[in-house]
């Protein structure tokens, strides 16, 4: 029969990979225990309206990358393209807001129908942090110094945090009209998708990947000569945190989010490790969105890291944790009566709290002996059929030079776990 494939973009974690992703979700567990925040879990399903609100018609995400379709019940529904609406509909759902602010974080895979490249895939994962009822510039240094001490912290080297800041809705408003004005009398240089946003996004046209477009916006209008006094001092007060914080940034007045709920601060950490896809970590501040979502005017903020890209970084620095554990004890045995015992030995020192590795295989015994070495277990319990007909085992030092001890189990169990069966 024909072997079956994944689907394009869709990538397996084999077991010798895992260890790594395992590392990173500890490390980043304990990073946001320590920082006081709450883990939250929604479902990857959504009603499609959700992102389409949430996250904008007219962004790529909504635009061109949702994997979307037809329930039984013919509901439009939508794999998650990114974890932000979802929480904002979760905690809107359940009334949290009334308890007071609330930082959550959460992690898990998202959807986004795009072209597979290196360090992009249609199914990929994320770890992201919001922070909803948050007004105070405090938490947008709080929410950046989270993940680039979380980077810094797994020990991924060479990142860049690039800053901008978006301002409010009415800046917004004023600098759209001049930009727009602006690409109008440049319609002829640019390519055909960003004439069609000039209508539908125009501030996304500054975040495009087409080289001969981004020559002709060198000299464009920047959103950041368009802020209001208040929201200059906003932005100059973050600023002034992050450099108490010790966490070094570069102003960059092109950055501008593909999500149209973004508000006042925006940033992105950045690797020159990664080639085309650069960025790491991207977020921002979203005051916009709760009330868009049907809830009360809520002031937030957020980030989201890719974690693909982020074990790369890792890989690269081979700074990817603890090697794989060794189990304590291998099991051999070879006939019938052996191979009974040596389950419930393993069994028994499990229940005891001790990894015991179980070889199945009945094959000779030095092929067994050959992969408890391999193991690097310290530990061996071989089992013969005639030892096992007396109710012994042999207990062998793998590590000692091969001592070996003839033993009950119980005897084994004492040795080894500390308690006597
Ligand atoms: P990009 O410009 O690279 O498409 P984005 O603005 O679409 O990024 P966000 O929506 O901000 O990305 O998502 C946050 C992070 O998630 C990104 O910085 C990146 O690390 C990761 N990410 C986004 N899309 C993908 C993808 N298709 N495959 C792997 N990682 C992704
Ligand atoms: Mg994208």
């Amino acid at each position: 029969m024909e072997k079956l494939q994944s689907l394009r973009g869709m990538v397996d974690l084999l077991p010798a990979q895992l260890p790594v992703w395992q590392h990173v979700e500890a490390v980043a567990r304990d990073h946001f225990r320590r920082a006081g925040l709450s883990e939250i879990r929604t479902p990857l399903l959504e009603v499609t309206e959700l992102f389409a609100r949430g996250i904008g018609e007219a962004t790529d995400v909504v635009g061109k990358e949702m994997y979307s379709f037809e329930d039984r019940g013919q509901r439009r529904c939508t794999l998650r393209p990114e974890g932000t609406a979802s929480v904002v509909r979760a905690v809107l759902e359940h009334g949290l807001l009334s308890q007071g602010p609330q930082r959550l974080w959460y992690g898990g895979p998202m959807f986004r129908y795009e072209r597979p490249q290196a360090g992009r895939q249609r199914q990929f994962h994320q770890i992201g942090l919001e922070f909803l009822g948050a007004a105070d510039p405090r938490s947008d240094a709080e929410a950046i110094a989270i993940a680039w001490d979380l980077l810094t912290a797994l020990g991924v080297s060479g990142l860049a945090l690039e800053l901008n800041s978006l301002g409010d809705a009415s800046d917004r408003a004023a600098y759209r009209q001049a930009l727009v004005g602006w690409l109008e009398q440049r319609r002829e240089q640019l390519d055909p998708e960003a004439c069609e946003r000039i209508a539908t996004n125009p501030l996304r046209i500054l975040d495009s990947k087409n080289p001969a477009t981004q020559a002709v916006l060198a000299d464009a209008p920047l959103l950041i000569d368009h802020l209001s006094a208040a929201s200059r001092q906003r932005f100059e007060q973050v600023r002034e945190l992050l450099d108490r914080l010790a966490i070094p940034y570069q102003l960059n007045p092109r950055l501008v989010r593909g999500l149209d709920y973004y508000a006042h601060t925006a940033f992105e950490i950045t690797s020159d490790q990664l080639g085309a896809q650069a960025t790491v970590c991207g977020g921002g501040r979203y005051d916009g969105l709760v009330e868009q979502l049907g809830g009360p005017a809520t002031a937030a903020i957020g980030w989201a890291i890719g974690m693909e890209r982020l074990v790369v970084l890792l890989e690269r620095a081979g700074a990817t944790g603890a090697a794989a554990p060794v189990p304590a004890v291998y099991v051999v045995s070879r006939g019938p009566l052996a191979e009974a015992m040596a389950l419930d030995l393993a069994t028994q020192l499990r229940r005891r709290g001790q990894a015991a590795e179980l070889d199945l295989s009945g094959a000779a015994f030095a092929r067994q002996l050959k992969r408890a070495d391999r193991s690097g277990a310290p530990w061996a319990v071989v089992i013969g059929e005639s030892e096992a007909e007396q109710g012994l085992v042999l207990l062998k030092n793998l590590l000692g030079g091969g001592a070996e001890q003839r033993l009950s189990p119980s005897a084994v169990l004492a040795q080894l776990a500390g308690s006597a069966g």
